[in-house]
């Protein structure tokens, strides 16, 4: 089995006890690295002046070796609060009005993926798979093909691509997708993601579609394929069970004092719809009177991207909201609305879950959402909570039981939340049910095994494409790779 080389921008190293500092994706990653033998390569969150950037930090762990860059101030300016969090992130998420363009932010982009692929460079052995993770780091394949690599390279993008004329908008955006033809193969969150990506490609004249999945450019052919994005389904709902016998879990449900709990769980982020969703909560609560008192909206939103503008705006905006709503429908002994900015730890996390009556997950745009998918899996199967979902969230294309919503249809919405909390018990059961097959079919391993086995697998002989611009739709059917036997405990959430 050849090595495995992944590299993102930050990398999930494990602390002196040997327990991973994230969820799903670094325990699946992980646990693949460990089985191939490997190296996780990213940046190590430090920064530094220009002439200070020292060799690379390298720490074993098993079979694993991380290898960690510190960046200069100007490349964490430019190719990460810049270029990619203020250019890519809103243009990916649909939000062409946030996306500040700056040829300096571009250059530095592209720099520091040079810089990357210069430090990959003498690790990699001629037979390492190379899988390269997320929009901070597009370019990298074509910087190492440059620098003379052969190697199987993949991409897996965890947001959305958007469709041609909000990517197009982008100043660079003919460099970008240039840049992704240099894969072996691309991975996408949905059927949709990858379809808005050939449709970039085809309005450029930039490869020609032989097939539903293959692309043939330059005398090359790459694959892109949706592979959706699972969690540890089975370890996630065990987590859950565990977490209902703990103290806090205790506590919470003497503090609700009968009362109905509503989660919500986002980092702090323009594309998770909180204030529209903060508004269906009152719209709700304003016309459905009976239910004031008797239900409470726990919204947890850790911080994230302080130093973004747009995020500190958004985080006055949301407090000011929660505010009014429980100024204006609160009483002496009721708060509607609790509004947390604290990250909580996976297991809280999971038995609170476990306790909702119902989960909003509403977000304008998001690649996948496994908050949507967490929350199935920490139901009870006897009394499952209902899920309301966002069709815009990447889940809606695999949650089709869920009770499905246009989040920026507020009173829709509103009505939708006052639908799922007078659900029967067996049309909860016969959604809830449908879901779990699904999370249990395609869970976090074997999106891993898929995407490596097609990275693995051989390069496929160069078709005669039929026609540059015309794009082939057929949905595929993947095949079930074997699940890897895994004994992982569920990592923590830092
Ligand atoms: N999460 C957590 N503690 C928190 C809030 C979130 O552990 O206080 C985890 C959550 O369990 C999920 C992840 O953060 O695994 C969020 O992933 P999602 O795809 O929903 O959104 P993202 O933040 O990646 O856009």
């Amino acid at each position: 089995m050849a090595r495995l080389v992944v590299v993102s921008n930050r990398v999930p190293i494990p602390d002196k006890s040997g327990t991973a500092p994230a969820g799903g994706l670094a325990v699946a990653l992980q646990s693949a690295l460990e089985a191939r033998g490997g190296l996780w390569l990213g940046w190590s969150g430090r920064s530094c002046a220009d002439d200070a950037v020292g060799p690379l930090q390298m720490q074993k762990e098993g079979n694993i070796e991380y290898a960690l860059t510190d960046l200069t101030e100007r490349d964490v300016e430019e190719y990460y609060q810049g270029f990619a969090n203020r250019v890519l992130w809103p243009i990916c998420h649909y939000r062409l009005d946030l996306a500040e363009y700056g040829r300096r932010e571009m250059a530095g982009y592209f720099r520091v993926n040079r810089f990357f692929a210069s430090r990959l460079l003498p690790l990699i052995e001629p037979d390492d798979l190379i899988w390269i993770h997320d929009y901070h780091l597009i370019p990298l394949a074509a910087e190492l093909r440059r620098q003379g690599v052969t190697n199987r390279i993949g991409f897996f993008l965890h947001i959305p691509w958007p469709a041609p004329d909000v990517f197009h908008a982008m100043p660079v955006h003919e460099a970008l997708l240039t840049s992704l033809t240099a894969y072996d193969v691309l991975g996408f969150q949905t059927e949709h993601d990858r379809e808005n990506f050939a449709d970039c490609l085809s309005r450029r004249d930039l490869a020609a579609r032989l097939d539903a999945s293959r692309f043939a450019t330059d005398g090359r052919v790459f694959t892109a394929r949706p592979y959706p994005i699972g969690i540890e389904t089975e370890e996630f709902a065990a987590l859950a069970k565990r977490a209902a016998q703990t103290a806090l879990h205790k506590r919470m449900l003497q503090s609700l004092d009968g009362k109905q709990l509503i989660i919500g769980v986002d980092r702090l982020d323009y594309s998770k719809g909180i204030t529209q969703r903060i508004d269906a909560f009152e719209s709700f609560l304003t016309r459905h009177s009976d239910s004031q008192r008797k239900v409470t909206l726990l919204q947890i939103t850790p911080k994230s991207r302080s130093e973004v503008p747009e995020y500190e705006a958004m985080q006055r905006a949301v407090a000011e909201q929660a505010g009014r709503v429980n100024g204006a429908l609160g009483t002496v002994d009721w708060v509607p609305i609790r509004y947390i900015n604290r990250s909580l730890r996976r297991p809280a996390l999971a038995g609170l879950y476990r306790m909702a009556k119902l989960a909003l997950v509403t977000p304008l745009r998001d690649g996948m959402n496994l908050v949507a998918k967490e929350f199935v899996a920490a139901q009870r199967e006897e009394d499952p909570g209902v899920l309301l979902l966002s069709r815009f969230a990447g889940a809606a294309q695999e949650l089709k039981e869920a009770v499905l919503v246009n989040p920026y249809d507020v009173e829709g919405t509103a009505e939708a939340i006052a639908r799922s909390l007078a659900m029967p018990l067996e049309e909860r059961r016969e959604r809830w049910s449908a879901m779990m097959t699904t999370l249990r079919a395609n869970d976090v391993f074997t999106w891993c095994d898929t995407f490596l086995e097609d990275l693995a697998a051989k390069p496929v002989q160069k078709a005669r494409p039929a026609s540059v611009s015309t794009p082939v739709r057929t949905s595929e059917a993947r095949t079930q790779p074997l699940r890897k036997a895994m004994s992982t405990p569920v990592a923590r959430w830092s």
